[in-house]
């Protein structure tokens, strides 16, 4: 096992243009999970639930490979519940209610399985049990990497900013990229986060793409224009589950190899917001995969002629 993901799993209620739901799986950990199952057999979680959270769902998640060994089960607990509307233009979004529940005093335990991991991918939760983790680590992996949102941004900057110093990497989108950096120019935006830390920077720009700045070396890759997008939920997550999962099953984190991580990660997103939840996730094949990063390499490549 060399993958080691830290997020929420968690219960969503989602609205898009296209429908409703009630309460159903969700959880940046949990679209991590299945995202990154795609490229490395064995991994691990480190998150909490309560006693409400389905036990089917939990079985999936061991049947995909993921260890469960670091997900605590709060008796009498209630699963963290986060629910969103979705703006026409499925870009942005307003977040109608987070309630933490068994997130709120969520004491990460790292299970001694789980020390020695090479990739750790913290997802999005609390920058103080992002930062626990990484402290509670034996050995320092090989790569860390961060997503973060907004929602900490405006309520524990200051915590945010102590986890962001330690990272190798972050996965932000724009509107978070612009608010983290307090400008509105997204290269210049990625230099003052550089600045904070991390030496890696990628921006997701939703349906325009992601871009990575990687050092002085910067890589914009597409994103695939899709007729219908359903439900952006976890778009986020999946992109950067892919990533990691891509890095730690080919073990090389440079530049070239990034590249072809962000495609692998933009790829399972694609496939992610095609249906509500995790379910389009977990019923795609590999040789569907294959095929839509083929359509990714069709998108970008092209040949110039001589002016
Ligand atoms: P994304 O659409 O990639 O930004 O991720 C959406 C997922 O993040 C949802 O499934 C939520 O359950 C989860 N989520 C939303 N807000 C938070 C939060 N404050 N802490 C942890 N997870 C969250």
């Amino acid at each position: 096992m060399n993958l080691l993901t830290v997020g929420s799993v968690a219960f969503d209620a989602i609205e898009t243009p296209y429908g409703k739901t009630d309460k159903i799986v969700g959880g940046a950990g949990t679209y991590i999970c299945f995202s990154a199952s795609f490229f490395v057999k064995e991994q691990g979680i480190i998150s909490v639930v309560g006693e409400d959270f389905p036990l089917a769902t939990l079985q999936e998640m061991k049947d995909k490979g993921v260890n469960l060994e670091g997900l605590q089960i709060i008796e009498g607990g209630k699963t963290f519940f986060w629910s969103g509307k979705y703006h026409n233009d499925m870009n942005s979004r307003d977040t109608l209610a987070t309630e933490l529940n068994v997130l709120g005093t969520f004491d990460p335990i790292v299970p001694e399985s789980y020390q020695n991991i090479d990739y750790l991918l913290l997802g999005n939760l609390s920058p103080e049990v992002q930062r626990t983790v990484i402290e509670r680590l034996a050995v320092r992996p090989k790569l860390i990497a961060m997503d973060t949102m907004n929602f900490w941004m405006d309520i524990a900057l200051e915590e945010l900013l102590k986890t962001i110093q330690l990272v190798d990497v972050i996965i932000i989108n724009d509107e978070e990229a612009r608010q983290l950096s307090g400008t509105y120019s997204l290269v210049k935006a990625a230099a003052i986060i550089q600045a904070m830390g991390p030496k890696i920077v990628i921006i997701k720009k939703g349906e325009h793409g992601a871009l990575l700045f990687h050092g002085e070396n910067i890589f914009y890759a597409p994103a695939l224009p899709l007729a219908d997008v359903f439900d952006p939920t976890g778009a986020g997550d999946t992109f950067a589950g892919g990533f990691m999962g891509y890095i730690a099953s080919t073990d090389d984190y440079s530049f070239e190899n990034m590249k072809r991580a962000i495609i692998a990660g933009s790829a399972l997103a694609s496939f992610c917001v095609e249906k509500f939840g995790t379910d389009r996730l977990k019923e795609i094949t590999k040789a569907e995969l294959n095929k839509r990063i083929d359509s990714f390499v069709e998108l970008a490549h092209f040949q110039m002629k001589e002016i």
